[in-house]
């Protein structure tokens, strides 16, 4: 089966559920690169991410408990039954406008935890393209080959 076809179906067979991973991948703790340098574009990302809730959350106003950032491989971001908020530090790497819907998205979770009409009217809110920059940004990986702080390799990714 071709990789498009396995993902295909993958998409299919776990289309409506909060999280698709899109394939398995060997954990690797740490990107390549110092330790240093990564505790460094992580707290740039905690920044980034605070601001972008910050604003974002100024329309729904609504309540989260945690935010972490994290090296979690193939999510951009999720969000918890508790209301916690996770994003993966490399999310300031994205196209701005493809951050803001990463950051929209998990926070309508905290009102909607689905992928409901409901939630999708409630993104639609603030990021009336969504499906656009859903789809855009698919083409941004974020796992196979750890390139450090290097370019995020094209292929399929979705939160
Ligand atoms: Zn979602």
């Amino acid at each position: 089966m071709s990789q498009s076809t396995l993902l295909k179906k993958l998409r299919s067979l776990f289309s409506g559920r909060m999280v698709v991973r899109v394939r398995h991948v060997r954990r690797k703790s740490m990107p390549t690169g110092t330790l240093g340098a990564y505790k460094k574009h992580k707290e740039t990302a905690r920044e980034f991410v605070h601001g972008k809730l910050k604003e974002q959350n100024a329309h729904y106003a609504l309540s989260f408990n945690k935010v972490a950032i994290r090296n979690q491989r193939t999510r951009w971001g999720s969000c918890s039954k508790k209301g916690n908020l996770n994003f993966h530090y490399r999310i300031i790497e994205l196209p701005d406008s493809l951050a803001d819907y990463v950051i929209v998205h998990e926070l309508c979770h905290l009102a909607e935890f689905n992928h409901s009409k409901k939630f999708w009217a409630l993104v639609a809110q603030t990021v009336p393209d969504w499906r656009a920059r859903r789809k855009a940004l698919r083409r941004y990986a974020l796992h196979r080959k750890r390139s450090g702080l290097g370019k995020l390799l094209p292929t399929n990714t979705m939160v």
